[in-house]
C-alpha cells in the first residue's frame, strides 16, 4: 500500500507544479496587491481542505495558489510601504527552500553543525555592525519580539543571581514611549512591570531624561529596576534614542542595556547614518530583525548578547536526553542556549547564502536605497502645496500630513489605493506633547520603490 512518504509519478508532477509556483513568485517583481477576504466567505469558496481522505495535492494547491494566495498582501510589492514591509532577495528566499529541505534540527551543533557554522558567519556580520567588544556573539530567533524576549530573559536572571535580596523582588524595567509593543508585552511574559518615560523635544529617550526617571524612583522601585530597553530606530518613525547617554547611565547605575534595533538595526550597515546609532557598542544585548530591512524571508530575527554567558545562564536547558551534547565531538556552539527555542529551523540561512552571494556591500547600497528614497520622498512633500512634513524623516520612515484631512479621509484613501492596486500606505497616529494626530507614512524597505512610484502615491494624495 501506498504511505504518505512513498514517492510516485503524482509527486513529481505535484513537485513540478510547486516549483514552478516558487520560481514564478520569486522572479516576479510587481506581484498582484491582494486583499484579505472575511473567514466565511473564504470558506464558501474553498469548502474545507482538511478531511478524511483527503482532496488531493492538486487540489489543494490550486485552491492555496488561485484563491487564498490572493487573500493576502504581499509585503514585498514595491508600492507596499506601510508598516514594515520587506523585499527579501531572490537568493535568501531560494535557500529558505533548501532550507527546509535540508532537515537540520538547528538546536544544537552536534546534528546542525554544519549548518549552524553558516549561520554562524552570518552572525559575525551582524556582530561586527554593532561594534560590541570581543567574545560578544548571537543566535537567529523567530523575530524581534523573541529576541526581546531572550534578551529581557538573560537580563533579569543575571539580576536575579547578583544578589539573592533581586530573588524576593518583581522585576522592573525602563523604555520610553516610542517602544515597540513587544517590549510592554514581553515585559508580561516575564513577569516585570514597566515604566514608559516620556522623550524628549526630540522624541528621544536619552540619559538626562532616564536619569531624571531613575531619580524619581521610589526606593524599592529603585531596588526593581534591571533593565533599560532603548529603541535603534522606532518602528513609526524611525527615531533612535540617544543611545551614547543613555549606556552611560546603565553603566553607573548597574543596569542591563538593551537596544531593541529589529527594525532599525539593518541601518548599522548604512555608512550615511552609522554616527546615529553611537553607543549601542556598549549595549548588553541588541535586537536585529533580518526579515525586516536584511532582505531575509520571513522569520528571522536576531538576538546578541555582549557576555555569552549571562545568555546561557539564562536559557541552557537541562534535560537527561540532551546530556549526549556533551561528548565529545558534538561540541560546538548550542543555539538552543541562548534563546528560548530548543528545537529551531536555521532561520539565518537564508541570510547567510544571500550574504556569501552577494557581498555585503550590496546589503550597504540596498539599505542606503531605502534611505535615499525617504530624503526623496521628504523633498517631494515638501514641494507639494497641500502636503506638509510632520518631521523630518528618521531612517527610512517619513512621516507626513495632508492639509485639511480627518482620519476617514486617510481611511478612504488607503482603500482606494489598495482597491486599485496602486499602493498600500496605511495612516498612523502621531503623538507630540499628549496631542494625537492622524497622519500618513511611509517606510522604504525595497530597493525596487522607484521615485515615480512616490510620485504617484502622493499625487494620488488629490
Ligand atoms: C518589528 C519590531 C519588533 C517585533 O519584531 P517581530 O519580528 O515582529 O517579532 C520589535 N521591536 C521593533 C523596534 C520592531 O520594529
Amino acid at each position: 500500500m501506498k504511505s504518505m512518504h512513498s514517492i510516485d509519478i503524482n509527486t513529481v508532477e505535484m513537485t513540478l507544479d510547486i516549483m514552478k509556483y516558487a520560481i514564478n513568485r520569486i522572479s516576479n517583481t510587481e506581484p498582484e496587491l491582494g486583499a484579505p477576504k472575511k473567514e466565511e466567505d473564504l470558506l464558501k469558496i474553498v469548502g474545507e481542505t482538511v478531511t478524511k481522505e483527503g482532496i488531493g495535492g492538486e487540489n489543494a494547491f490550486h485552491l492555496f495558489k488561485d484563491v487564498l494566495a490572493k487573500a493576502t498582501v504581499p509585503v514585498d510589492h514595491p508600492r507596499h510601504l506601510a508598516f514594515v514591509p520587506a523585499a527579501p532577495t531572490r537568493a535568501a528566499i531560494l535557500f529558505d527552500l533548501v532550507t527546509s529541505a535540508a532537515s537540520i534540527h538547528g538546536a544544537y551543533w552536534m546534528t546542525g553543525g554544519g549548518g549552524i557554522f553558516c549561520e554562524n558567519q552570518a552572525m559575525k556580520w551582524l556582530v561586527s555592525l554593532t561594534g560590541l567588544p570581543d567574545g560578544a556573539f548571537g543566535v537567529f530567533t523567530s523575530g524581534g519580539t523573541s529576541a526581546n524576549l531572550s534578551a529581557m530573559t538573560a537580563a533579569r536572571e543575571a539580576w536575579r543571581d547578583k544578589n539573592e535580596e533581586n530573588k524576593a523582588f518583581k522585576a522592573l524595567l525602563i523604555t520610553s514611549s516610542g517602544a515597540h509593543s513587544s517590549v510592554k508585552s514581553m515585559a508580561k511574559v516575564i513577569d516585570a512591570d514597566i515604566i514608559l518615560i516620556d522623550d524628549d523635544e526630540e522624541d528621544r529617550l536619552t540619559g538626562k531624561w532616564l536619569q531624571k526617571a531613575i531619580d524619581d524612583l521610589s526606593e524599592i522601585d529603585r531596588k526593581r529596576l534591571f533593565a533599560v530597553v532603548a529603541t535603534g530606530g522606532t518602528t513609526n518613525a524611525g527615531i533612535i534614542d540617544e543611545l551614547d547617554t543613555v549606556a552611560e547611565i546603565c553603566k553607573k547605575e548597574e543596569l542591563w542595556f538593551h537596544v531593541d534595533a529589529a527594525y532599525g538595526g539593518g541601518a548599522l550597515a548604512a555608512p550615511s547614518v552609522r554616527h546615529l546609532f553611537k553607543g549601542i557598542e556598549k549595549a548588553d544585548s541588541i535586537t536585529i530583525d533580518p526579515h525586516k530591512w536584511m532582505f531575509s524571508p520571513y522569520d528571522c530575527g536576531a538576538v546578541i548578547y555582549k557576555d555569552l554567558e549571562l545568555a546561557k545562564n539564562a536559557h541552557s536547558q537541562k534535560g537527561s536526553y540532551l546530556d549526549i551534547f556533551k561528548d565529545e565531538g558534538a561540541q560546538g556552539f548550542n543555539p538552543a542556549d541562548y534563546q528560548i527555542q530548543l528545537t529551531r529551523r536555521l532561520r539565518g540561512l537564508p541570510l547567510w547564502f544571500s550574504l556569501a552571494m552577494h557581498g555585503t556591500e550590496k546589503y550597504t547600497e540596498a539599505i542606503e536605497r531605502g534611505l535615499f528614497l525617504a530624503q526623496s520622498a521628504a523633498k517631494k512633500i515638501e514641494a507639494i502645496d497641500h502636503l506638509e512634513l510632520v518631521r523630518e524623516p528618521s531612517l527610512s520612515c517619513v512621516l507626513f500630513r495632508r492639509k485639511g484631512w480627518s482620519p476617514d479621509d486617510y481611511r478612504d484613501w488607503t482603500y482606494a489605493n489598495h482597491k486599485s492596486g496602486l499602493a498600500l500606505v496605511t495612516p498612523t497616529k502621531w503623538t507630540k506633547y499628549g496631542e494625537s494626530e492622524t497622519i500618513s507614512r511611509f517606510c522604504f524597505i525595497n530597493p525596487d520603490t522607484t521615485e515615480e512610484d512616490i510620485d504617484n502615491i502622493l499625487a494620488s494624495m488629490k
